[in-house]
């Protein structure tokens, strides 16, 4: 069959029924897999055969959905996560350990720079935070010895920077090190980082992919184009030059004393990475998804196609009504011509970015607070990328633990609203809008 397009993956990929069996993805609501011998478990044990066996390490309900998400990105392997933290942050410990460091767009989500500057620092893991849009010298400058990844988001939550993903690519590359994606907000429908030269992309799959707010769940997706041994990408390779003996990224090249001596790179090559995830990371930390919350992300991931179609309309016309109403001071959204991301989204996301979109109005803090209190529709959640719209005020809800300088160097305005436009019926969402920006 030919490649099938994300609209048929998004329908049909992942769950595959053999005769007689279920048409629906089923959920196998249990811990645990039965065996006729010790000896067909122990093969399990030791990795010499696939199957299930534990539901922390490997379940038929999330891994169907995590070959879905495979699939739509484009990757060899993908593993779900409880949550798009957790996501994050096995993407970074699967080739970061204690004494290590990495480079970071400072554009990114307020939990996960506080997951980077705060709680990864404590593990003895550093980063560097930079301004995806500062030169490449000054980011090369961010770059160690010891630096292991460069991260950054497609779209940032919550001020809607879009990444230039082949610049950072390049600049990953010519350290001999990945670029990981949060590719949360174009998903994979409106953006495939692989493609661009990303070598791993995580989500949180409690945005658009699920789209009802009904799960809590992330997920790390594998490129299988980074050669952990050379520390090259594909196709890429003259980018970088590995002048020492000792190995980049040991954790996957060298012998894991936990699985008998076994080398991923050696025995599982492409998979290596999505293989060690599992196999030790969450076999060791073990924070997986309930098969049931799979199965609703499942449902989700079924229409993500239609809907992220309509996220984007609708957030167009909110974002030309706001950018001509004299009460507001500032929007940012890539699909404006006038936005200075215009150029990256056009590049990046030429059949829309998503439904989020951040903007500021004249006057104070008040002023955001009076005209979000008196929205009808649009709800005030902590929540975005949903199919209902809802509104934030990050500055004192999601970041409110950043100082302001961590906020201004987070990219966060403290007058920012944050709007997640849903797809009801865009003539509605605009009178709420409209009738709030009335009572301000
Ligand atoms: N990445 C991005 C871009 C996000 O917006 C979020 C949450 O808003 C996360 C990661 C964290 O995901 P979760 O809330 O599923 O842990």
């Amino acid at each position: 069959m030919t490649k099938l397009k994300p609209a048929t993956l998004c329908v049909q990929a992942g769950w595959q029924p053999k005769n007689g069996e279920a048409r629906v993805l089923p959920i196998f609501q249990s811990t645990t897999f039965k065996y006729d011998n010790t000896e067909e478990m122990a093969d399990l044990f030791d990795l010499k055969k696939e199957g299930y066996f534990y539901t922390r390490l490997q379940n038929p309900t999330n891994d169907a959905v995590a070959q879905k998400i495979a699939a739509l990105e484009g990757g060899v392997g993908a593993m779900l996560t409880s949550s798009g933290q957790a996501a994050n942050f096995y993407a970074l410990f699967n080739i970061c350990e204690a004494g290590d460091h990495f480079v970071t767009s400072n554009e990114i989500y307020g939990g996960t720079y506080n997951l980077f500057g705060v709680t990864l620092k404590k593990l003895g893991i550093d980063c560097t935070f930079v301004n995806p849009n500062a030169s490449d010298e000054e980011i090369n400058a961010a770059f160690r010895p010891n630096t292991k990844a460069l991260f950054g988001e497609t779209i940032s939550n919550p001020g809607c920077h879009v990444l230039d993903i082949e610049r950072f690519a390049r600049i990953a590359h010519s350290h001999g090190v990945p670029l990981i994606v949060d590719n949360t907000f174009p998903t994979p429908v409106n953006c495939r980082p692989f493609e661009w030269g990303a070598d791993i992309v995580t989500h949180s799959t409690t945005k658009y992919m699920d789209g009802h707010a009904t799960q809590v769940g992330g997920c790390v997706v594998d490129s299988g184009n980074f050669d952990w041994e050379t520390c090259t990408h594909k196709g890429d390779s003259s980018l970088f030059t590995l002048h020492s003996s000792l190995p980049k990224f040991p954790g996957l090249c060298t012998p894991d004393e936990s699985y008998h001596g076994l080398t991923y790179t050696k025995k599982f090559g492409k998979m290596a990475y999505t293989t060690k995830l599992v196999a030790q990371l969450m076999r060791d930390l073990g924070s997986i998804p309930s098969p049931h919350n799979a199965f609703l992300l499942n449902l989700g991931l079924e229409t993500l196609h239609l809907r992220m179609k309509q996220h984007c309309s609708n957030a167009q016309r909110v974002a030309e009504f706001l950018s001509k109403d004299p009460r507001v001071a500032w929007v940012h959204y890539s699909g404006l011509p006038t936005d200075e991301n215009y150029a990256l989204a056009q590049k990046y996301l030429p059949n829309g970015g998503c439904g989020v979109l951040a903007f500021g109005l004249k006057g104070d803090r008040q002023t955001a607070i009076r005209f979000m209190d008196s929205l009808k529709l649009i709800a005030i959640v902590t929540h975005v990328a949903d199919a209902r719209s809802c509104v934030l005020h990050p500055a004192s809800h999601t970041h409110r633990q950043l100082s302001d300088e961590q906020l201004r160097e987070a990219g966060v305005a403290p007058d920012l609203i944050r709007l997640s436009v849903g797809i009801e019926d865009a003539d509605d969402i605009l009178a709420d809008i409209k009738q709030a920006l009335d009572q301000i």
